[in-house]
C-alpha cells in the first residue's frame, strides 16, 4: 500500500504530539511541527521511533507565512505533498478584550488562523492533483459557544469553523474533505495555569466528569483522516457534553 504523509502542526506536546504518535502508528509518515520546543519536538520524534514510525521534522512558526512556504519546500521534493494536514498548532490568551495589545491579537490569529490559511494554501494543490485529501482543524468549543476573557480565541477558532465549512464546499469536487474537532477541556499544559481548586471547579461543570485527554482527541483525528469520505464540512465536538 501507498505510503501517506500527515504534516501536524504543533505536534511537539499536547493533542499535536498524541495525533503524531496515532498517524505513525498507523504507519503514516509525519511531518513534526512546533515553533519553539525543539528538545519536546525531539522527544516526539524519539516516540515515534519506538513505535517503528518516521517522520521529519519541521521546526518553524506557521503563522509567519515565509515559514509555511518554507516548510512545504521541504516536503514537495521528499514526497510530492501532503495526505493529511492536522493543523493543531494554537495558543490561548486569557484577560479583558479591552486590554489586550495590537500586537497580542495579532499573534493569536497568525497563530491560531492565519496559520491554517497558510497550510491549506500549501497543501491544497497536490490533494487537488491527486483528487484525495484530508484537512482536520483542531478548533475549540469556544469557537461555537464564545468564551468570557477569551475573545480574541473564541474569535480565532469560529473563524476556523468558517474555513472548515467553505472549504469543504469549495474542495468537495475534489474530493478533499475538511472537517473540524471542536475541543471542550483537554489535558494538556493549555491549561497548567489552573489550580487544583480551579481544575476541581471545571471538571463539576463538565457532564462527563472529566477533562479529555489528548489521545481521545488524536483517535478523533486519525478517525476523520481515515473515516467516510462522505463526511465533510462538520464540525465535531469532543467536549464530554459541555455544549
Ligand atoms: P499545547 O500548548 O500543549 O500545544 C500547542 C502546540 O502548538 C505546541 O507544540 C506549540 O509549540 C505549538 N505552537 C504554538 N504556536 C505555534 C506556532 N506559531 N507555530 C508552530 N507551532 C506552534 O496545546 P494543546 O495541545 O492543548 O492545543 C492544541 C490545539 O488544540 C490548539 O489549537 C488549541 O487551541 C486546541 N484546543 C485545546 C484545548 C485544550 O483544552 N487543551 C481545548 C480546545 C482547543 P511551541 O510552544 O514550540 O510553539
Amino acid at each position: 500500500m501507498k505510503k501517506k504523509y500527515v504534516l501536524i502542526t504543533g505536534s511537539s506536546r499536547g493533542i499535536g504530539r498524541a495525533c503524531a504518535l496515532a498517524f505513525a502508528g498507523h504507519g503514516y509518515h509525519v511531518f513534526l511541527n512546533s515553533r519553539n520546543s525543539l528538545p519536546q519536538l525531539r522527544e516526539t520524534e524519539e516516540l515515534i521511533a519506538e513505535l517503528g514510525g518516521t517522520c521529519t521534522l519541521l521546526p518553524g512558526d506557521v503563522g509567519d507565512p515565509d515559514c509555511v512556504r518554507s516548510m512545504f519546500a521541504e516536503i514537495e521534493p521528499f514526497c510530492g505533498g501532503l495526505d493529511v494536514l492536522v493543523n493543531n498548532a494554537g495558543i490561548a490568551s486569557f484577560g479583558l478584550l479591552t486590554d489586550m495589545t495590537d500586537g497580542q491579537w495579532r499573534r493569536l490569529i497568525d497563530t491560531n488562523l492565519s496559520s491554517a490559511f497558510y497550510c491549506c494554501r500549501a497543501a491544497i494543490p497536490h490533494m487537488v492533483s491527486q483528487k484525495r485529501g484530508r484537512i482536520i482543524n483542531i478548533s475549540s468549543m469556544w469557537g461555537t459557544a464564545g468564551a468570557s476573557c477569551e475573545a480574541a480565541y473564541s474569535a480565532s477558532k469560529a473563524g476556523l469553523h468558517g474555513l472548515t465549512k467553505a472549504l469543504a464546499k469549495e474542495l468537495a469536487p475534489s474530493n478533499i474533505q475538511v472537517n473540524a474537532v471542536a475541543c471542550g477541556v483537554i489535558d494538556t499544559e493549555m491549561n497548567a495555569r489552573l489550580n487544583a481548586e480551579e481544575r476541581t471547579a471545571l471538571e463539576e461543570e463538565i457532564p462527563a466528569g472529566r477533562y479529555g485527554t489528548p489521545e481521545e482527541a488524536a483517535q478523533l483525528v486519525l478517525s476523520l483522516a481515515e473515516g467516510p469520505g462522505y463526511l465533510t464540512g462538520q464540525i465535531i465536538g469532543l467536549d464530554g457534553g459541555m455544549i
